[in-house]
């Protein structure tokens, strides 16, 4: 067998991430490599850092992109906060949090669940009783945006609680940043942690963190050393330091994608924060009024809805992974599964980026009227894209 140069087919990415990207950001993947350590180099990655300032809305100093995806990120919050013998409060509504609660055990602390129903927001009143019943806890983790089942959660009222009780805050930006407000600083978050390949539109495979000078002041004090060597915040600093100069080798940075993600920032600067928050929030009301056309429903209730990742319930008799193939070949568009306990039970229509345009959300609702009037479906009303285009052109 002979293998020659793979290209990849045309594709339209409306699922959980990633999203589709910007011929921008793909041409800046192209650029000649240059050294890591190239002043030229260096003086990019300062441009990243400030770009990520404006992006989690913070002035916190350590504040850079990890060279490896958004579980990498989750991964560096837990393994340079929790040390052995810690408890932590791990808030579990979505697959996500479940992870969180895996990485605390794995750094040999305890974590203390507080659960909540797949498709509902973490209950602050549960989080509250276990804050009271657990004196003393260092750290209360939550998903702002669980892309498992599309509900968003109060991050300002989650970190006040957490504040209350003195303890730091570790949250799951992943999904939300740059699709709905992430304020770090506003908020008071201690660690923040995200991915390049969802709102962000850049390719997969970097994920930028952000240290409130409190959470540094725990690291610093730490009784053992940092498990992971590759994650440990003090090294990466090393290289990723403010001062240029003192700049030394700790792994080689992944150079092109820096290129991208610092051209996906620039993008997300020209736009306005405020401006991408508005966009989202608009194509995801234009794709709820279509869905309704269909006599299709979200799972999740309004006022905890992510715009960027909607959580659609599928209706009796339909063979939902056959939607999701036929999308896929009949018209290159990629929508997600449901992941875990909402495995068969949800699509998940990703507006992320990119990928939350009017022609994204007119393309996903004609296709989907279309395949599932073939398969004989009840499609409601119809009319599907019409309904969207309403809203979108109001
Ligand atoms: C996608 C995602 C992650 C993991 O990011 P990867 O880049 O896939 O490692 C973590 N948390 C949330 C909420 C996510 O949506």
């Amino acid at each position: 067998m002979t293998v020659s140069s793979f290209h990849p087919p045309s594709r339209v990415l409306m699922g959980p991430g990633p999203s589709d990207i910007h011929s921008r950001v793909l041409q800046a993947l192209g650029r000649p490599v240059i050294g890591h350590l190239d002043p030229e180099f260096i003086m990019m990655m300062d441009e990243i850092k400030g770009l990520l300032h404006y992006a989690f809305q913070t002035t916190n100093q350590m504040t850079l992109p990890i060279s490896a995806p958004g579980s990498a990120g989750m991964e560096c919050a837990f393994v340079n906060l929790v040390e052995p013998g810690d408890n932590v409060i791990v808030c579990v509504n979505g697959v996500f949090g479940g992870r969180m609660v895996e990485n605390v055990e794995r750094c040999g602390a305890t974590a203390i669940k507080v659960v909540d129903d797949w498709g509902t927001p973490i209950d602050l009143n549960k989080l509250e009783d276990a804050l009271k019943a657990n004196p003393g806890v260092k750290a209360v983790a939550f998903v702002h945006a669980e892309t498992s089942t599309g509900v968003q959660s109060d991050a300002a009222a989650i970190s006040a609680l957490a504040q209350k009780f003195d303890a730091l805050t570790i949250m799951d930006a992943v999904t939300s940043l740059a699709g709905t407000p992430v304020l770090v600083d506003e908020w008071k978050i201690d660690a923040c942690y995200s991915g390049t390949q969802k709102c962000l539109s850049c390719v997969p495979g970097l994920s930028p963190v952000t240290f409130s000078e409190r959470a540094l002041e725990t690291i610093r004090g730490r009784n053992h050393k940092v498990q992971s060597w590759f994650l440990d915040l003090n090294l990466i600093m090393g290289y990723w330091s403010s001062e240029g100069a003192t700049r030394s080798y700790h792994h080689t940075a992944p150079v092109n994608t820096l290129y991208a993600l610092h051209e996906s920032l620039v993008m997300l600067k020209e736009e306005g924060l405020e401006n991408a928050w508005k966009r989202h929030a608009k194509n995801h009301l234009a794709l709820k009024a279509g869905l309704e056309a269909l006599g299709l429903t979200l799972l999740v209730e309004e006022g905890y809805r992510l715009p960027q990742l909607n959580a659609v319930k599928i209706p009796g008799g339909v063979d939902e992974a056959l939607v999701r193939r036929r999308m896929l070949a009949d018209f290159g568009i990629e929508i997600g599964a449901g992941l875990g306990a909402l495995a068969g039970k949800v699509w998940r229509i990703g507006l992320m980026g990119q990928s939350s345009s009017p022609r994204h959300v007119t393309l996903v609702l004609s296709a989907l009227e279309g395949t599932l009037t073939d398969m004989g479906a009840n499609t409601g009303n119809g009319g599907a894209a019409q309904a969207a285009q309403k809203v979108l052109l109001a």
